[in-house]
Protein backbone atom coordinates (compact mmCIF):
# COMPACT_ATOMS: atom_id res chain seq x y z
CA UNK A 1 0.00 0.00 0.00
CA UNK A 2 1.28 3.79 -0.81
CA UNK A 3 0.40 5.62 2.26
CA UNK A 4 0.92 9.58 1.77
CA UNK A 5 2.01 11.32 4.52
CA UNK A 6 1.27 14.85 4.74
CA UNK A 7 3.17 16.85 7.70
CA UNK A 8 6.57 16.09 9.51
CA UNK A 9 5.59 16.54 13.08
CA UNK A 10 5.48 14.33 15.77
CA UNK A 11 2.48 12.47 14.63
CA UNK A 12 3.27 12.18 11.62
CA UNK A 13 6.80 11.03 11.45
CA UNK A 14 5.97 8.93 14.12
CA UNK A 15 3.52 7.01 12.34
CA UNK A 16 5.83 6.38 9.42
CA UNK A 17 8.72 4.97 11.79
CA UNK A 18 5.90 2.64 12.68
CA UNK A 19 4.88 1.77 9.47
CA UNK A 20 7.73 0.83 8.16
CA UNK A 21 9.26 -1.14 11.30
CA UNK A 22 6.02 -3.19 11.73
CA UNK A 23 5.10 -3.72 8.26
CA UNK A 24 6.71 -4.65 5.13
CA UNK A 25 3.63 -4.28 2.74
CA UNK A 26 3.68 -0.33 2.69
CA UNK A 27 5.67 2.32 1.36
CA UNK A 28 5.56 6.04 3.07
CA UNK A 29 6.05 9.27 0.94
CA UNK A 30 5.94 12.00 3.47
CA UNK A 31 5.96 15.57 2.55
CA UNK A 32 7.01 18.73 4.86
CA UNK A 33 6.49 22.22 4.16
CA UNK A 34 9.41 23.47 6.94
CA UNK A 35 12.95 22.44 6.42
CA UNK A 36 14.89 19.30 8.27
CA UNK A 37 15.10 19.73 11.64
CA UNK A 38 18.11 19.77 12.07
CA UNK A 39 18.83 22.77 9.77
CA UNK A 40 16.64 25.45 12.15
CA UNK A 41 18.29 26.91 14.80
CA UNK A 42 17.78 25.26 18.03
CA UNK A 43 17.13 28.87 20.10
CA UNK A 44 14.39 29.89 18.27
CA UNK A 45 11.56 32.21 19.67
CA UNK A 46 8.88 29.45 18.04
CA UNK A 47 10.69 26.40 19.77
CA UNK A 48 8.94 25.90 22.73
CA UNK A 49 9.81 22.58 24.93
CA UNK A 50 7.13 19.77 24.97
CA UNK A 51 6.36 18.17 28.11
CA UNK A 52 5.99 14.44 27.45
CA UNK A 53 4.31 12.19 30.22
CA UNK A 54 4.47 8.55 31.08
CA UNK A 55 1.50 7.64 28.12
CA UNK A 56 3.26 9.02 25.84
CA UNK A 57 6.32 8.07 26.58
CA UNK A 58 5.36 4.57 26.42
CA UNK A 59 4.22 4.92 22.71
CA UNK A 60 7.81 6.37 21.95
CA UNK A 61 9.31 3.69 23.79
CA UNK A 62 8.13 1.30 21.01
CA UNK A 63 10.92 2.73 18.55
CA UNK A 64 13.97 0.81 18.53
CA UNK A 65 16.72 3.36 19.99
CA UNK A 66 14.17 6.60 20.65
CA UNK A 67 14.58 5.53 24.64
CA UNK A 68 17.78 5.99 24.83
CA UNK A 69 18.03 9.01 22.75
CA UNK A 70 15.38 10.46 24.46
CA UNK A 71 17.00 9.69 27.93
CA UNK A 72 20.11 11.48 27.11
CA UNK A 73 18.24 14.44 25.20
CA UNK A 74 15.45 15.51 27.04
CA UNK A 75 15.69 16.74 30.54
CA UNK A 76 14.08 14.50 33.13
CA UNK A 77 11.57 16.66 35.39
CA UNK A 78 11.39 15.76 38.89
CA UNK A 79 7.70 16.08 38.90
CA UNK A 80 5.37 13.72 37.60
CA UNK A 81 8.30 11.72 35.74
CA UNK A 82 7.99 13.94 32.56
CA UNK A 83 10.53 14.83 29.87
CA UNK A 84 11.18 17.91 28.25
CA UNK A 85 12.28 17.86 24.91
CA UNK A 86 12.26 21.21 22.43
CA UNK A 87 9.48 19.82 19.56
CA UNK A 88 12.11 20.24 17.04
CA UNK A 89 14.46 17.99 18.65
CA UNK A 90 11.82 15.09 19.04
CA UNK A 91 11.39 15.50 15.25
CA UNK A 92 15.25 15.60 14.75
CA UNK A 93 15.36 12.02 16.44
CA UNK A 94 12.36 10.97 15.30
CA UNK A 95 13.69 11.33 11.42
CA UNK A 96 17.07 9.78 11.99
CA UNK A 97 15.89 6.68 13.83
CA UNK A 98 13.08 6.74 10.98
CA UNK A 99 16.33 6.95 7.93
CA UNK A 100 18.42 4.43 10.21
CA UNK A 101 15.95 2.21 10.94
CA UNK A 102 14.96 1.65 7.52
CA UNK A 103 18.48 2.03 5.94
CA UNK A 104 16.80 3.38 3.05
CA UNK A 105 15.90 7.32 2.11
CA UNK A 106 14.75 8.45 -1.35
CA UNK A 107 16.29 6.02 -3.38
CA UNK A 108 13.74 4.85 -6.36
CA UNK A 109 12.14 1.47 -4.94
CA UNK A 110 12.82 2.43 -1.50
CA UNK A 111 9.99 1.90 0.84
CA UNK A 112 10.67 5.14 2.23
CA UNK A 113 10.72 9.26 0.64
CA UNK A 114 10.62 12.00 3.55
CA UNK A 115 10.73 15.12 1.75
CA UNK A 116 11.56 18.43 3.46
CA UNK A 117 10.68 22.03 2.10
CA UNK A 118 7.90 20.43 -0.33
CA UNK A 119 4.36 21.60 1.05
CA UNK A 120 1.19 19.68 -0.13
CA UNK A 121 -0.45 22.75 -1.94
CA UNK A 122 -3.74 20.45 -3.23
CA UNK A 123 -5.50 17.31 -2.93
CA UNK A 124 -7.78 15.66 -5.43
CA UNK A 125 -9.73 13.55 -3.23
CA UNK A 126 -11.97 11.75 -6.22
CA UNK A 127 -8.58 10.82 -8.41
CA UNK A 128 -6.70 9.67 -4.93
CA UNK A 129 -3.86 12.58 -5.75
CA UNK A 130 -1.80 14.81 -3.78
CA UNK A 131 -0.07 18.47 -5.79
CA UNK A 132 3.31 18.82 -3.94
CA UNK A 133 5.27 21.97 -4.82
CA UNK A 134 9.35 21.70 -5.41
CA UNK A 135 11.54 24.01 -7.42
CA UNK A 136 10.97 22.41 -10.37
CA UNK A 137 7.01 23.07 -10.52
CA UNK A 138 3.85 20.98 -9.12
CA UNK A 139 3.74 17.96 -9.47
CA UNK A 140 0.74 15.01 -9.06
CA UNK A 141 1.54 12.11 -6.57
CA UNK A 142 -0.71 9.41 -6.01
CA UNK A 143 -1.58 7.65 -2.94
CA UNK A 144 -3.57 4.38 -1.91
CA UNK A 145 -4.15 6.03 2.02
CA UNK A 146 -3.68 9.73 2.13
CA UNK A 147 -3.02 10.87 6.21
CA UNK A 148 -3.37 14.02 6.87
CA UNK A 149 -0.55 14.57 10.08
CA UNK A 150 -0.62 18.85 8.85
CA UNK A 151 -1.33 20.04 12.13
CA UNK A 152 -4.21 23.09 12.94
CA UNK A 153 -3.85 24.52 9.56
CA UNK A 154 -4.63 21.26 7.77
CA UNK A 155 -4.96 21.14 3.44
CA UNK A 156 -6.15 17.42 3.96
CA UNK A 157 -9.01 18.73 6.46
CA UNK A 158 -9.65 21.31 4.12
CA UNK A 159 -9.93 19.37 1.28
CA UNK A 160 -12.15 17.15 2.94
CA UNK A 161 -14.56 19.84 4.31
CA UNK A 162 -15.17 21.02 0.69
CA UNK A 163 -15.82 17.85 -0.60
CA UNK A 164 -18.25 17.20 2.27
CA UNK A 165 -18.38 19.79 4.27
CA UNK A 166 -22.33 18.66 6.39
CA UNK A 167 -19.89 15.63 7.29
CA UNK A 168 -16.54 16.49 8.47
CA UNK A 169 -18.22 19.79 10.72
CA UNK A 170 -15.24 21.34 12.10
CA UNK A 171 -15.08 23.97 14.40
CA UNK A 172 -12.20 25.91 15.63
CA UNK A 173 -11.45 28.58 18.34
CA UNK A 174 -8.62 30.72 18.98
CA UNK A 175 -7.33 31.07 22.54
CA UNK A 176 -6.99 35.13 23.03
CA UNK A 177 -3.53 34.68 24.49
CA UNK A 178 -0.49 35.07 22.56
CA UNK A 179 2.63 33.46 22.54
CA UNK A 180 6.48 33.90 22.03
CA UNK A 181 9.66 31.99 23.54
CA UNK A 182 12.13 33.99 25.12
CA UNK A 183 15.85 32.50 25.59
CA UNK A 184 17.60 33.80 28.62
CA UNK A 185 21.03 32.85 29.70
CA UNK A 186 21.30 31.17 33.01
CA UNK A 187 22.94 33.00 35.89
CA UNK A 188 25.03 30.67 37.49
CA UNK A 189 23.65 31.29 41.15
CA UNK A 190 19.82 29.93 40.26
CA UNK A 191 21.40 26.84 38.29
CA UNK A 192 20.46 25.07 41.33
CA UNK A 193 16.89 26.16 41.48
CA UNK A 194 16.02 28.09 38.51
CA UNK A 195 12.57 29.56 38.39
CA UNK A 196 9.59 27.96 37.18
CA UNK A 197 7.55 31.05 36.35
CA UNK A 198 8.60 34.43 34.99
CA UNK A 199 6.33 37.24 35.03
CA UNK A 200 7.10 40.05 32.89
CA UNK A 201 6.18 43.60 34.95
CA UNK A 202 5.50 46.99 34.20
CA UNK A 203 4.12 49.86 36.23
CA UNK A 204 1.07 51.05 35.87
CA UNK A 205 0.10 48.38 33.24
CA UNK A 206 -2.91 48.62 31.16
CA UNK A 207 -1.82 45.18 29.41
CA UNK A 208 -3.44 41.74 30.39
CA UNK A 209 -1.92 39.30 31.93
CA UNK A 210 1.88 38.49 30.80
CA UNK A 211 3.64 35.05 32.32
CA UNK A 212 6.27 32.65 31.27
CA UNK A 213 6.64 29.12 32.29
CA UNK A 214 10.46 28.45 32.42
CA UNK A 215 12.00 25.45 31.72
CA UNK A 216 15.49 24.57 31.42
CA UNK A 217 17.02 23.75 28.39
CA UNK A 218 20.14 21.56 27.43
CA UNK A 219 22.38 24.38 26.22
CA UNK A 220 22.47 26.23 29.59
CA UNK A 221 19.62 28.71 28.81
CA UNK A 222 16.49 29.07 30.30
CA UNK A 223 13.24 28.88 27.80
CA UNK A 224 10.70 31.23 28.79
CA UNK A 225 7.32 30.43 27.05
CA UNK A 226 5.71 34.12 27.24
CA UNK A 227 1.91 34.34 26.93
CA UNK A 228 -0.25 37.59 27.00
CA UNK A 229 -3.49 38.81 26.06
CA UNK A 230 -3.82 41.77 23.55
CA UNK A 231 -5.65 44.27 24.53
CA UNK A 232 -5.27 46.72 21.86
CA UNK A 233 -3.10 46.51 18.33
CA UNK A 234 0.52 48.16 20.39
CA UNK A 235 0.48 44.83 21.62
CA UNK A 236 -0.18 42.41 18.74
CA UNK A 237 3.43 41.47 18.58
CA UNK A 238 4.97 42.00 22.18
CA UNK A 239 3.57 41.99 25.44
CA UNK A 240 3.18 45.56 26.90
CA UNK A 241 4.25 46.92 23.41
CA UNK A 242 8.02 46.83 24.02
CA UNK A 243 10.10 47.65 21.33
CA UNK A 244 13.64 47.77 22.62
CA UNK A 245 15.89 45.50 24.40
CA UNK A 246 16.25 47.72 27.46
CA UNK A 247 12.67 47.93 28.16
CA UNK A 248 12.79 43.57 27.55
CA UNK A 249 15.40 43.61 30.18
CA UNK A 250 13.20 46.36 32.56
CA UNK A 251 10.81 43.84 32.85
CA UNK A 252 12.50 41.05 33.85
CA UNK A 253 11.85 40.12 37.13
CA UNK A 254 13.29 42.47 39.86
CA UNK A 255 13.34 38.93 41.55
CA UNK A 256 16.24 37.69 38.83
CA UNK A 257 18.47 41.12 38.64
CA UNK A 258 20.72 38.59 37.85
CA UNK A 259 18.91 37.93 34.41
CA UNK A 260 20.86 39.78 31.16
CA UNK A 261 19.74 39.30 27.69
CA UNK A 262 22.11 39.41 24.76
CA UNK A 263 21.33 41.76 21.79
CA UNK A 264 20.71 38.83 19.94
CA UNK A 265 18.17 36.79 22.46
CA UNK A 266 16.56 40.68 22.44
CA UNK A 267 16.30 41.32 18.92
CA UNK A 268 15.14 37.03 18.08
CA UNK A 269 12.68 37.77 20.57
CA UNK A 270 11.27 41.76 19.69
CA UNK A 271 10.81 40.83 15.90
CA UNK A 272 9.44 37.24 15.83
CA UNK A 273 5.87 36.85 15.12
CA UNK A 274 3.35 35.52 18.09
CA UNK A 275 1.81 32.18 18.47
CA UNK A 276 -1.67 31.69 18.56
CA UNK A 277 -3.58 28.55 20.36
CA UNK A 278 -6.69 27.11 18.85
CA UNK A 279 -9.32 24.90 20.06
CA UNK A 280 -10.59 22.74 17.05
CA UNK A 281 -13.38 19.99 17.12
CA UNK A 282 -14.49 18.10 13.62
CA UNK A 283 -17.49 15.32 13.57
CA UNK A 284 -15.28 12.72 11.52
CA UNK A 285 -11.98 12.14 10.93
CA UNK A 286 -11.69 10.16 7.65
CA UNK A 287 -13.78 10.09 3.88
CA UNK A 288 -13.54 6.09 3.36
CA UNK A 289 -14.15 7.02 -0.64
CA UNK A 290 -11.65 9.75 -0.83
CA UNK A 291 -9.25 6.88 1.07
CA UNK A 292 -7.79 9.72 3.66
CA UNK A 293 -7.59 9.99 7.15
CA UNK A 294 -6.62 12.86 9.73
CA UNK A 295 -4.98 12.32 12.77
CA UNK A 296 -3.13 14.92 15.54
CA UNK A 297 -3.93 18.36 15.65
CA UNK A 298 -5.09 17.94 11.94
CA UNK A 299 -8.07 16.61 13.78
CA UNK A 300 -8.07 17.71 17.27
CA UNK A 301 -6.32 21.28 18.28
CA UNK A 302 -6.35 21.91 21.99
CA UNK A 303 -5.04 24.64 24.23
CA UNK A 304 -1.34 23.84 25.63
CA UNK A 305 -1.91 24.00 29.72
CA UNK A 306 -2.47 20.38 30.22
CA UNK A 307 0.77 19.42 27.58
CA UNK A 308 -1.33 16.52 26.10
CA UNK A 309 -0.98 17.52 22.27
CA UNK A 310 1.84 15.34 21.20
CA UNK A 311 0.25 12.50 23.26
CA UNK A 312 -3.19 12.51 21.43
CA UNK A 313 -1.73 13.06 18.11
CA UNK A 314 0.63 9.94 18.78
CA UNK A 315 -2.16 7.73 20.40
CA UNK A 316 -3.89 8.25 16.83
CA UNK A 317 -0.86 7.20 14.72
CA UNK A 318 -0.79 4.16 17.65
CA UNK A 319 -4.15 2.87 16.79
CA UNK A 320 -4.15 3.85 12.78
CA UNK A 321 -1.56 1.53 12.17
CA UNK A 322 -2.23 -1.14 14.38
CA UNK A 323 -5.38 -1.46 12.54
CA UNK A 324 -3.95 -1.03 9.21
CA UNK A 325 -1.72 -4.46 10.37
CA UNK A 326 -4.93 -6.10 12.52
CA UNK A 327 -7.38 -5.69 9.48
CA UNK A 328 -4.71 -6.39 6.46
CA UNK A 329 -5.03 -2.48 5.01
CA UNK A 330 -8.97 -2.85 4.14
CA UNK A 331 -9.67 0.17 4.36
CA UNK A 332 -13.27 -0.01 4.59
CA UNK A 333 -12.74 -1.49 7.82
CA UNK A 334 -10.03 0.34 9.43
CA UNK A 335 -10.68 3.82 8.83
CA UNK A 336 -14.44 3.43 10.19
CA UNK A 337 -12.76 1.62 13.06
CA UNK A 338 -10.12 4.16 13.70
CA UNK A 339 -13.46 7.32 13.52
CA UNK A 340 -14.79 4.77 16.16
CA UNK A 341 -12.19 4.52 18.82
CA UNK A 342 -10.28 7.69 18.51
CA UNK A 343 -13.48 10.47 17.54
CA UNK A 344 -14.90 11.02 21.29
CA UNK A 345 -10.80 10.09 22.93
CA UNK A 346 -10.48 13.29 20.32
CA UNK A 347 -12.84 15.62 21.53
CA UNK A 348 -12.81 14.92 25.10
CA UNK A 349 -8.70 15.93 25.01
CA UNK A 350 -9.27 18.87 23.17
CA UNK A 351 -12.22 19.91 25.86
CA UNK A 352 -10.09 19.09 28.27
CA UNK A 353 -7.81 21.44 26.98
CA UNK A 354 -10.07 24.33 27.82
CA UNK A 355 -9.57 24.32 31.29
CA UNK A 356 -7.25 26.52 30.54
CA UNK A 357 -10.06 29.31 30.08
CA UNK A 358 -11.02 28.70 33.77
CA UNK A 359 -7.36 28.59 35.25
CA UNK A 360 -5.97 31.98 33.71
CA UNK A 361 -9.61 33.27 34.82
CA UNK A 362 -9.42 36.23 37.27
CA UNK A 363 -11.39 34.61 40.06
CA UNK A 364 -12.58 31.51 39.04
CA UNK A 365 -8.71 30.47 38.26
CA UNK A 366 -8.45 31.00 42.01
CA UNK A 367 -11.74 28.73 42.86
CA UNK A 368 -9.85 26.21 40.67
CA UNK A 369 -6.70 26.65 42.44
CA UNK A 370 -8.27 26.82 45.53
CA UNK A 371 -10.35 23.35 44.73
CA UNK A 372 -8.04 21.61 43.52
CA UNK A 373 -5.71 22.20 46.28
CA UNK A 374 -8.24 20.87 48.81
CA UNK A 375 -8.73 17.84 46.27
CA UNK A 376 -4.78 17.03 45.68
CA UNK A 377 -3.66 17.96 49.68
CA UNK A 378 -6.39 17.15 51.79
CA UNK A 379 -8.26 14.41 49.82
CA UNK A 380 -5.09 13.15 48.50
CA UNK A 381 -6.37 12.29 45.14
CA UNK A 382 -5.03 13.27 41.99
CA UNK A 383 -4.84 16.51 40.33
CA UNK A 384 -5.90 17.06 36.67
CA UNK A 385 -2.31 17.09 35.52
CA UNK A 386 -1.17 13.80 37.10
CA UNK A 387 -4.14 12.49 36.17
CA UNK A 388 -4.00 12.87 32.08
CA UNK A 389 -0.34 11.40 32.47
CA UNK A 390 -1.66 8.04 34.27
CA UNK A 391 -0.79 5.54 31.96
CA UNK A 392 -4.30 3.74 31.92
CA UNK A 393 -6.32 7.02 31.94
CA UNK A 394 -8.34 7.51 28.88
CA UNK A 395 -9.55 10.81 27.79
CA UNK A 396 -13.17 10.36 27.97
CA UNK A 397 -12.82 9.40 31.78
CA UNK A 398 -10.82 12.05 32.35
CA UNK A 399 -13.33 14.39 31.04
CA UNK A 400 -15.94 13.11 33.06
CA UNK A 401 -14.52 13.43 36.23
CA UNK A 402 -13.73 16.80 35.38
CA UNK A 403 -17.19 17.72 33.40
CA UNK A 404 -18.15 20.67 35.87
CA UNK A 405 -15.02 22.50 35.14
CA UNK A 406 -15.14 22.34 31.37
CA UNK A 407 -19.10 23.03 31.39
CA UNK A 408 -18.06 26.03 32.96
CA UNK A 409 -15.03 26.69 30.74
CA UNK A 410 -17.66 26.27 27.56
CA UNK A 411 -19.61 28.66 28.87
CA UNK A 412 -15.90 30.95 28.48
CA UNK A 413 -15.69 30.12 25.03
CA UNK A 414 -17.27 32.91 22.82
CA UNK A 415 -18.76 30.56 20.22
CA UNK A 416 -18.78 27.09 21.17
C1 LIG B 1 2.95 26.85 22.92
C2 LIG B 1 2.65 25.39 22.82
C3 LIG B 1 3.07 24.53 23.83
C4 LIG B 1 2.80 23.16 23.74
N1 LIG B 1 3.22 22.33 24.74
C5 LIG B 1 2.96 21.01 24.65
C6 LIG B 1 3.43 20.10 25.65
O1 LIG B 1 4.08 20.49 26.63
N2 LIG B 1 3.15 18.77 25.52
C7 LIG B 1 2.44 18.29 24.45
O2 LIG B 1 2.21 17.08 24.36
N3 LIG B 1 1.98 19.13 23.50
C8 LIG B 1 2.23 20.46 23.57
N4 LIG B 1 1.79 21.30 22.58
C9 LIG B 1 0.99 20.74 21.47
C10 LIG B 1 1.87 20.00 20.48
O3 LIG B 1 2.91 20.81 19.99
C11 LIG B 1 1.02 19.53 19.29
O4 LIG B 1 -0.17 18.97 19.76
C12 LIG B 1 1.77 18.51 18.47
O5 LIG B 1 2.93 19.10 17.92
C13 LIG B 1 0.86 17.97 17.37
O6 LIG B 1 1.60 17.18 16.49
P1 LIG B 1 1.14 16.99 14.98
O7 LIG B 1 2.22 16.19 14.35
O8 LIG B 1 -0.26 16.49 14.94
O9 LIG B 1 1.06 18.45 14.34
P2 LIG B 1 2.18 19.56 14.18
O10 LIG B 1 3.19 19.47 15.26
O11 LIG B 1 1.46 20.84 14.00
O12 LIG B 1 2.91 19.16 12.81
C14 LIG B 1 2.29 19.35 11.56
C15 LIG B 1 3.39 19.44 10.51
O13 LIG B 1 2.76 19.52 9.23
C16 LIG B 1 3.48 20.47 8.45
N5 LIG B 1 2.57 20.97 7.40
C17 LIG B 1 1.50 21.78 7.56
N6 LIG B 1 0.89 22.01 6.39
C18 LIG B 1 1.59 21.31 5.45
C19 LIG B 1 1.46 21.15 4.04
N7 LIG B 1 0.48 21.75 3.36
N8 LIG B 1 2.35 20.36 3.39
C20 LIG B 1 3.35 19.74 4.08
N9 LIG B 1 3.53 19.87 5.43
C21 LIG B 1 2.66 20.64 6.10
C22 LIG B 1 3.90 21.54 9.45
O14 LIG B 1 5.02 22.28 8.98
C23 LIG B 1 4.25 20.69 10.67
O15 LIG B 1 5.61 20.30 10.69
C24 LIG B 1 2.06 22.66 22.63
C25 LIG B 1 1.64 23.53 21.60
C26 LIG B 1 1.95 24.88 21.70
C27 LIG B 1 1.49 25.79 20.59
Amino acid sequence: MNIVIVGAGPAGLFLANRLLALSSNHTVQLYESNQHPTNLEYADTREFGLGLGAKVQQYLNSIEGLKQQLDSQGIKLASGGLILIPRRHLCALLVQLLTRNTHQISHQNSRLSINFNVPVVDVDLVRHEVVIEKNSGHETVAYDLLVGADGIHSVVRKAMMLSKPDEIDFRQQQRPHLWKVLQLPMPSELQQSPPRLIQLRKRNAQFGLVFGGCLPGKNGNLTALIFWQPVGNSDRINSYGIKSQQELQQMLPKKFPSFKLNEEQAAAFLTAQPGHEYWSQCRYYHDLQAQAVLIGDAAHSMFSLLGQGCSAAIKDAVVLESLLRQHSEQLSLVLPEFFAQQVEEGHAVSDLGLIALVFYHRWLGLLYKITTLLWVVVLRQPSIFARLNQVDANYVQVLHENRFWIWLAKKLLPNP
